[in-house]
């Protein structure tokens, strides 16, 4: 599992119950806290902390040694062969983080503010200084208060915020409502917690490199 309270309750318990071997791949992981100024409803299963860690190449490091720990604990035999796709998956982290870098500072600090459906970006905002706002909370499941949504349009106003953008996983009414009301464009679609089925972001190299460069050209403009 993922951890970190982003799978189901229902998921949780059925997995719990199956009896397998059960490994939280964002264990020793330091999470951030849920900031989220709005975040109460009954649907949603997370919990104190924000489970959206893969947002992050160097934190992916901790994540996809756990998963080589539990494969070579269930498979010992195996061991070497997970270990040197270990160290290659870790190479090209470390390069995606690299680019990423590069990417991002062709932004100037100031500008590098966006507004995405849910609070789903904390973590490549935390690693590469963008500070991220949205109408929902980390769940998908919150909705947004009209005042939460007026506050929002005087943020995009006073703070100049240039970037807009919805979700694959998220209904983009929201969004769509403020960038109306604040005179602003959406400029894309973020994959923040599922892949998509065709396209650029199939597997969790495009997914990266998508989210990426969609908000390096809507917040640089
Ligand atoms: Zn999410």
């Amino acid at each position: 599992m993922n951890g970190l309270g982003f799978e189901r309750a229902d998921i949780r318990r059925a997995v719990q119950n199956s009896g397998k071997k059960i490994v939280n791949a964002t264990a020793g992981i330091k999470a951030l806290p849920i900031v989220s100024h709005e975040h109460h409803s009954e649907q949603h299963d997370h919990g104190a902390y924000d489970p959206h860690v893969w947002h992050d190449p160097i934190l992916m490091q901790t994540y996809s040694r756990n998963i080589t720990n539990a494969l070579i604990s269930i498979d010992p035999q195996g061991k070497e062969y997970y270990l040197n796709r270990l160290k290659d998956y870790q190479t090209k982290l470390n390069q995606l983080h690299v680019w990423t870098q590069s990417q991002f500072q062709m932004v100037p600090v100031a500008k590098r503010k966006a507004m995405t459906a849910h609070d789903s970006f904390a973590y490549l905002g935390n690693r590469y200084k963008i500070k991220f706002y949205s109408p929902q909370g980390v769940s998908t499941h919150d909705t947004a208060s009209a005042a939460t949504i007026a506050s929002l349009i005087q943020q995009i106003k006073q703070e100049q915020i240039k970037a807009l953008l919805i979700e694959n996983m998220v209904n983009p009414r929201i969004v769509q409502q403020i960038a109306k009301e604040a005179k602003v464009n959406t400029k894309g679609t973020l994959y923040a917690d599922a892949l998509s089925i065709r396209g650029s972001s199939q597997n969790y190299w495009g997914l990266m490199r998508h989210n990426v460069s969609t908000l390096t050209n809507a917040m640089k403009n």
